[in-house]
């Protein structure tokens, strides 16, 4: 029997993977003209080719190794609601209106991927519902002020106050002390997704290759021209959809968009006797570390909150244990069959970097933390963009997204820094 298939560019092999055929794809040979090339086989890159072979564009994916090899393929799967920053953040910054419509493209991100789901028959494990717990008293306010902010100023209706009894009924965990409930949004297998994509995509006519690297592409007689060691590429226009895992492709991808490591146990199933979120509900809590959880189609609990800004990634099993056990104490037992990690690409802002960086080069990114539906959809707003149709790219590409402070050198070590110190007032 082959050995399983190890991910070169993150740590341990996913749960998901045991979950789903990954097709092959070829590596690129030769060379290749085309009106679009995408870099990057994740959701945003994926979703990308996919509606632009739609709309009749020529588009060729190249991803360095496989589809989903990325954060795309390894991540919590939860959608969310809104961007990453609650809407009272974004007012601060870029005032109500601003916020508004930032909050309704992510409420359309959201549409576009339950959409998605149903119109092509994807079996992605979708499952509804959201609890955002809050592990400090002191946050309570804050959530119900949430709660009464998107109700009467947002118009969105589907999240509820919980009290401590009903997050304690909900979790099936004492250790939280109250939060929001979300019926309107819900979580999937991201690798399934994934996977699901790429074949859309490839039967729409999109152009996909796997363990095809490019380097910095040139622009030569008007076209952009990358090599991929085995061949060149030229095209009209080129995406950059390589998030956190694109260091020296582009000078403003690396100022702006700054990897993570995050890391995820999957426990062994619970079994049907579990008090453990009996809802089915996806968690995510209030650590500036966040804790995110939510049980699999099979009842484990698939547990994230470990996070490294090293690259070493740790006895990833022993620190996902220890913090399930914190709130579910009587799982102190529970093995973990499955632990891994991949990069989560943050910006300053925590708001996603958009950017044409020159004329016919794009790149879409850094979603930190809160890919799952705004990648998907940033990649069809891309398409919709080249075919001309409707620019709501604009939208994400108008937010000011400062560089992270420290020039080349010094950037990680301040990243880390200032890491450490957050999740270090998670604990006091
Ligand atoms: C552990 C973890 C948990 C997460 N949990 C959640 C969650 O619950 N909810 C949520 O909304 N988001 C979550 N995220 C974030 C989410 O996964 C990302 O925002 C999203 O997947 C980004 O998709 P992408 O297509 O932009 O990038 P990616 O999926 O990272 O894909 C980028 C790809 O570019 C390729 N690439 C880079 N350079 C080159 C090159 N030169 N040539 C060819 N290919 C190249 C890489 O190999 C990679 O496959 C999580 C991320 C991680 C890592």
């Amino acid at each position: 029997m082959a050995a399983p298939y190890q991910n070169p560019i993150a740590p341990g092999r996913s749960w998901y993977e045991e979950t789903v055929e990954r097709p092959r794809y070829p590596r690129l040979d030769g060379d290749l003209t085309v009106d679009v090339l995408i870099v990057g086989g994740g959701f945003t890159g994926l979703s990308a080719a996919l509606h632009l072979a739609r709309a009749g564009v020529d588009v060729a994916v190249v991803e360095a190794h496989r589809f989903g090899d990325g954060a795309s393929g390894r991540n919590g799967g939860q959608m969310g609601t809104g961007q990453r920053l609650w809407p009272g953040e974004i007012e601060e910054a870029y005032g109500f209106e601003r916020s508004k419509a930032l909050f309704d493209l992510a409420e359309e991100a959201k549409a576009h991927l339950f959409d998605f789901i149903a119109a092509n028959d994807l079996d992605v494990d979708l499952r509804h519902g959201q609890l955002s717990i809050a592990h400090k008293q002191s946050y309570l306010d804050e959530y119900r002020e949430q709660v009464e902010t998107l109700h009467t100023r947002y118009g969105y209706t589907h999240v509820s106050y919980m009290e401590a009894d009903e997050t304690a009924e909900r979790l099936g965990s004492t250790r939280f002390f109250g939060g929001i409930r979300d019926t309107g949004t819900g979580h999937v297998n991201p690798l399934k997704l994934v996977v699901g994509t790429a074949r859309l995509a490839a039967a729409s006519g999109a152009k996909l290759f796997e363990e095809t690297r490019i380097g910095a592409p040139k622009r030569t007689k008007g076209r952009i021209v990358a090599e991929t060691g085995h061949g060149r590429i030229s095209a009209e226009r080129v995406l950059y959809a390589v998030n956190a895992y694109g260091p020296g492709l582009d000078r403003a991808i690396d100022a702006h968009v700054m990897p993570i490591n995050s890391f995820i146990g999957a426990t062994e199933p619970l079994g049907d006797s579990t008090s453990v979120l009996p809802g089915g509900e996806a968690c995510d809590d209030s650590r500036f570390v966040v804790r995110y959880f939510r049980k699999s189609v099979d009842g484990r609990l698939l547990f994230g909150g470990r996070e490294a800004y090293t690259s070493a990634a740790g006895d990833i099993s022993r620190h996902i244990s220890k913090q399930i056990t914190e709130i579910y104490p009587h799982l102190r037992d529970i093995r973990i069959t499955h632990a891994w990690g991949g990069s989560v690409g943050i910006t300053m802002e925590r708001l996603p970097f958009v950017r044409t960086l020159e004329p016919g080069i794009t790149t879409i990114g850094g979603f930190s933390g809160h890919g799952v539906m705004l990648a998907n959809f940033a990649g069809r707003l891309y398409a919709e963009r080249v075919a001309g149709n409707r620019d709501r790219l604009a939208e994400f590409e108008a937010l000011k997204i400062p560089a992270f402070p420290g020039g080349r050198r010094m950037r990680a070590p301040l990243l880390f820094l200032a890491m450490t110190w957050f999740s270090l007032r998670d604990r006091f």
